[in-house]
């Protein structure tokens, strides 16, 4: 659910869109309206337009932010460092390239996921955890070269793939194949010059140390990212680091976007007289609430501490606590027959029995406990062997049968 779809109408998707649907929904909005295919201002406005929508959208994080809070989520968080012509140049190599490179540019390596499991009180206080990653990267000797003198290979013109036509009767097929000259490496190197480091390869392994802010009220699903901190590899882009939050069950609160819901249980002088309870909250703090004498909490009720929920992101503020209250009754005999006539001055007084006039009343009924060996109410008793799963019956109340 969004709360605005303005820049995925801008570039015609739904909101729902992968990033090559969006991808390929700027490419061809930015090529059709592109000031030098297209003089008019109009164009040129909505060549702006589609940039600046790209420009959020295809950030995890901004569009993140853009879902869950429209256009003004983004107003604190630096949108727009981008102008249309760099995110386009990102994607065509350049004005100058315009037309002759074509829409290819560098490919894009893949981005590498990780679930961070958070607890509540995490989420509540926001953290820094540090991550290692083990990443593949350029070799710093030979700068990802791998040796001295590289050379292209000429077989391949460098592109490690070779056409081959071969004549199939009547036909002639071209198809495509990894070079033999250089392995599909797209450049050679002799024995002597290739890098001691690397041995060729290019690459070599790293571990990097990553430090991820977890901001106080993130949520499940949220990413945080590392733009570019993927795999290096010659000729490819990095792809990004991406860490999702998961949220831990917690013993006490449940949460529900910033609002938390916690199940309080009060005794019944408490309820009914006034007093206090406490609650352990996520900020480690106790909530010490006030119930004031005659406010009468009935079991089941729900009652709402205002912003003592979790930390609203970027609006500042917080959600609310909602509490869920069960009143725990005195136990049985708690009270002397003088004690009970008292209370039955206090309290309202009971209600009429509702029966007709002239019904016929059976006043022989026994409220006792339920045993459940003598009131498992089995269907069956001969042929059913089983601990008694079907209890369909009413417990506490038997009556006579006249
Ligand atoms: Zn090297
Ligand atoms: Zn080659």
């Amino acid at each position: 659910m969004v709360k605005d779809t303005k820049l995925y109408d801008i570039l015609g998707v739904s909101p729902d869109a992968t990033d090559a649907q969006l991808k390929k929904a700027y490419r061809l909005g930015a090529l059709k309206h592109h000031p030098d295919k297209n003089p008019s201002p109009e164009a040129a406005e909505k060549f702006k337009e589609i940039s600046a929508a790209y420009e959020i959208l295809s950030d995890p994080e901004k569009r993140d932010l853009y879902d869950q809070y429209g256009e003004e989520g983004l107003s604190g968080g630096g949108a727009g460092g981008m102008n249309g012509a760099d995110i386009f140049s990102q994607f065509f190599g350049g004005f100058g390239g315009f037309g002759q490179r074509g829409p290819t540019g560098p490919q894009r390596g893949k981005d590498i996921r990780h679930t961070i499991s958070c607890t509540l009180e995490e989420l509540y206080k926001g953290k820094t955890t540090k991550l290692a990653l083990n990443k593949t990267v350029l070799c710093s000797s030979c700068k990802g070269k791998g040796g001295k003198d590289v050379k292209k290979c000429s077989s391949c013109d460098g592109t490690g793939m070779k056409f081959v036509t071969r004549q199939m009767g009547p036909m002639i097929q071209r198809f495509q194949t990894t070079c033999d000259v250089c392995q599909g490496e797209g450049d050679i190197i002799s024995p002597k010059d290739r890098c001691q480091t690397c041995k060729g390869k290019k690459v070599s392994n790293e571990r990097k140390i990553l430090e991820v802010h977890i901001d106080p009220g993130m949520q499940a699903g949220q990413r945080v990212v590392f733009s570019g901190e993927g795999d290096q590899l010659p000729d490819i882009i990095p792809g990004d680091v991406i860490f999702v939050i998961d949220e831990k069950k917690h013993d006490t609160f449940r949460r529900q976007g910033h609002d938390l819901f916690y199940d309080a249980k009060i005794d019944l002088l408490t309820a009914l007289a006034g007093g206090a309870f406490a609650i352990k909250h996520l900020s480690g703090e106790y909530l010490k609430v006030d119930i004031i004498p005659g406010e009468v909490i009935s079991p089941g009720s729900v009652k709402v501490i205002e912003e003592k929920g979790m930390p609203i992101p970027r609006h500042g503020g917080y959600g609310n606590l909602f509490v869920n209250f069960e009143v725990i009754f005195p136990p049985k005999g708690f009270a002397t027959e003088e004690q009970l006539e008292a209370l039955a001055k206090i309290l309202p007084p009971r209600p009429a029995l509702n029966i007709p006039k002239n019904a016929v009343v059976d006043d022989s009924c026994v409220l006792t406990d339920v045993d459940p060996i003598k009131h498992g109410q089995r269907r069956n008793r001969s042929y059913d062997d089983d601990n008694d799963e079907d209890e369909d019956g009413q417990p506490g109340v038997q009556c006579a049968q006249q």
